[in-house]
């Protein structure tokens, strides 16, 4: 059993069930740090599902992990993100918690997309107020073998696709997941 709240996982927090007698996600069980997402914030496990994936992200949010954030985004893309600017954002918010509205991960041949809410304590009106960033994320499968220990190198591994980030491509071009497909036919649906 977990000795306090702070060995849960920030990923099984759940704000919303703080009222019940478990202020954990209890249809999951209990999930300590050790457990869930630190073996992933380790490099020593690889996440299997886009969902795990998503919740080791707001997790590494949480830890103020940016090097994770930065290694679990379409490595196409890591270049355009701005290190700095992850650590203030991940620093400054007042992290609260974490629900999975809704999972599918089969959104085509190799794209997943989880629903989510990232809750956090907003301290701008005086007394903080329960709020939450409501988001559809993206997440596609890459085969790849350099970024990853050599036992798992026949598999593939899921990857943020960060629709924020500036891609200088026309719609014709590969995709920059290495899938071979026009972008516009791949990732480009998503971003
Ligand atoms: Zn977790
Ligand atoms: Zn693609």
């Amino acid at each position: 059993m977990l000795s306090n709240e702070s060995d849960i996982c920030p990923c099984r927090i759940n704000p919303n069930a703080a009222l019940s007698s478990k202020s954990i996600n209890s249809d999951k069980g209990a999930f300590s740090y050790s457990e869930c997402c630190q073996p992933l914030h380790l490099g020593s496990k690889v996440a299997d599902t886009s969902e795990a994936l998503m919740r080791s992200r707001y997790a590494a949010f949480v830890k103020v992990l940016p090097d994770y954030i930065l290694k679990t985004t379409l490595p196409a893309q890591q270049a355009y993100l701005d290190k700095q600017a992850i650590i203030e954002w991940a620093e400054q918010t007042h992290w609260s918690g974490l629900t999975i509205v809704y999972h599918n991960p089969k959104v085509s041949k190799r794209h997943a997309q989880v629903e989510f809410k990232a809750y956090y304590h907003d301290q701008q009106f005086g007394s903080p107020r329960l709020s939450a960033h409501h988001e559809v994320s993206t997440f596609v499968a890459v085969k790849d073998r350099k970024l990853w220990s050599t036992e798992q190198s026949s598999q593939h591994h899921w990857y943020f696709l960060d629709p924020t980030t500036a891609l200088n491509l026309s719609q014709k071009q590969p995709c920059i997941c290495g899938s071979g497909e026009k972008f516009k036919r791949c990732c480009g649906q998503f971003v």
